[in-house]
């Protein structure tokens, strides 16, 4: 197999990352495939190359709506036009033409809960599938941190697509969460390839600040010493954009905030002003990032701390994907934990709206979902397990609502834990990097240059030597623009 060839021609590469030769290869070998690929090492490449190679259609999975969004308009950007994706934001008649012509499309991204729609089953059974990718596959498992009950529906839907090869992808996950994808994926005998979550190049740091105030001056220094451009990640998209603001006046000027709640017109925008340099600091949520192949990205410093371990690697997994020096910095004030903690405590419904969506649900009153103002996450939670315990219907409301209840309680203590581990990390003592890869079961690394702040890893390596804040008008990243949003 040549694969460099069509590295080099589809995707402009000459050399494959760490992992994606393998996979590859397992896959056109015929195998099921468990890939865990650090973050930052191009695991959509995978999929795209491998799917190239074989007949048939690629379906993909993608568990966040942002994430899919961005995939497909860069499998555009290079000159792929027979993709789609198919999410519950698309308008009824668009969607309605989209399926009739699926079969024009090469690649066919869609959502764990769109899957199991009838009119979009119905579809999907009628076509020839090569590839079914799941991206995000630790989200199968309650061992993970980000479990969508809409993932354990997959190795139904594999049946039903007549088994094509399944390519399970992650970056991160525990043992007891790869043998769950297996379990609910039926793929027990699939080939599994797993690297180290450890990214050397990234520098790991923990800045202990005093409180808000000296967060921010901390912030400043560092964002106008360190090289850029970098990422500076926010659980409040009002923080967000007020630090972004903030940062501009104090001569930062190409800084921008990104956030979900921006239209998508305006998040590519920020994107490719970022890809293209004309921005250096982005100011952003999660949701900044997912699909971004940038290279350079040099630093990623955390101003509020992620609800677990996972979601902090896949954040700073964006910098130093040329493989050159690059730092993460968490900025840490006691009792940051609260902000996590509060979260995960609001992300399930609570026991009112359990108790009231069953009631109407049982008396099949119509939906008043707008009353119990359940977020998309807890409105999913409870459609599941409604649909999961619709055998034994026979019980009472009551009972099933504490069934949820107890369910509920579970999930969140579970999160918790995982906030309190992550915490651990922070505030304990010895070798970041070491103390990481042992969360992950990964065995000791030996003692290397620029690891972390225990081991000795300074600001000063990471100072940038000219003044890059300074905005200067160019018009190249419109002309990009333009091209990935003309439609198909
Ligand atoms: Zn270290």
């Amino acid at each position: 197999m040549n694969l460099l060839i069509d590295l080099k021609e589809r995707f402009g590469f000459s050399t494959f990352r760490i992992g994606q030769r393998d996979v590859i290869e397992s896959v056109l070998n015929g195998n099921d495939t468990i890939a865990m690929l650090p973050t930052g090492t191009g695991k959509s490449l995978c999929y795209q190359l491998a799917g190239y190679r074989m007949d048939g259609h690629v379906l993909i999975v993608s568990p966040l709506l942002s994430l899919m969004q961005d995939q497909v308009e860069q499998m555009k950007v290079m000159g792929e036009k027979r993709v789609i994706a198919l999410n519950s934001f698309l308008p009824f008649k668009e969607r309605k033409k989209i399926l009739r012509n699926l079969s024009l499309y090469k690649f066919i991204f869609v959502s764990p809960e769109m899957v199991m729609n009838p009119n979009i089953l119905e579809k999907l059974t009628s076509l020839k599938f090569c590839l079914f990718v799941i991206d995000e596959a630790h989200c199968i498992s309650q061992w993970g941190p980000d479990f969508r009950p809409d993932y354990m529906k997959l190795g139904i839907l594999r049946n039903k697509l007549n088994h094509p090869i399944v390519l399970a992808l992650t970056a991160t996950a525990t043992e007891d969460v790869r043998s769950d994808i297996k379990k609910t994926l039926n793929i027990h005998s699939a080939k599994e390839y797993v690297y180290s979550i450890d990214r050397p190049n990234i520098g790991l740091m923990v800045k202990p600040v005093q409180n808000h105030e000296d967060k921010l001056q901390k912030l400043l220094e560092m964002v106008k010493m360190l090289k850029k451009p970098g990422i500076v990640y926010f659980s409040s998209k009002r923080l967000a954009e007020e630090v972004s603001e903030w940062l501009k006046e104090q001569g930062l000027l190409k800084t921008a905030y990104y956030h979900g709640g921006m239209d998508q017109e305006q998040r590519i925008l920020i994107q490719q002003q970022f890809l293209y340099d004309k921005l250096n600091v982005i100011c952003a949520t999660s949701a900044f990032g997912m699909g971004i192949n940038k290279e350079n990205v040099r630093f990623v410093i955390h101003f509020h701390m992620p609800t677990s371990i996972e979601s902090y690697l896949q954040e700073i997994g964006r910098a130093g994907r040329d493989g050159l020096m690059s730092l993460a910095v968490l900025l840490y004030c006691n009792s940051d934990e609260q902000l996590p903690l509060q979260i995960v405590e609001n992300e399930l419904p609570t026991d009112i709206q359990i108790g009231e969506y069953l009631k109407i649900k049982m008396n099949v009153k119509g939906q008043m979902n707008d009353q119990l103002e359940l977020t998309d996450i807890q409105e999913r939670f409870i459609n599941y397990y409604w649909n999961f315990f619709k055998n034994r219907r026979t019980e009472d409301s009551s009972s099933l609502t504490q069934k949820l209840i107890n369910i509920r309680d579970g999930r969140t203590q579970y999160k918790k834990d995982k906030i309190a581990e992550f915490l651990m990390w922070i505030t304990g003592q010895g070798c970041k990097r070491n103390r990481l890869v042992s969360i992950f079961e990964e065995n000791e690394l030996e003692t290397r240059p620029n690891c972390c702040d225990w081991c000795g890893l300074t600001f000063e390596q990471y100072e940038s030597k000219e003044d890059t804040n300074l905005y200067e008008e160019d018009t190249s990243w419109q002309e990009q623009l333009k091209k990935i949003l003309l439609p198909v």
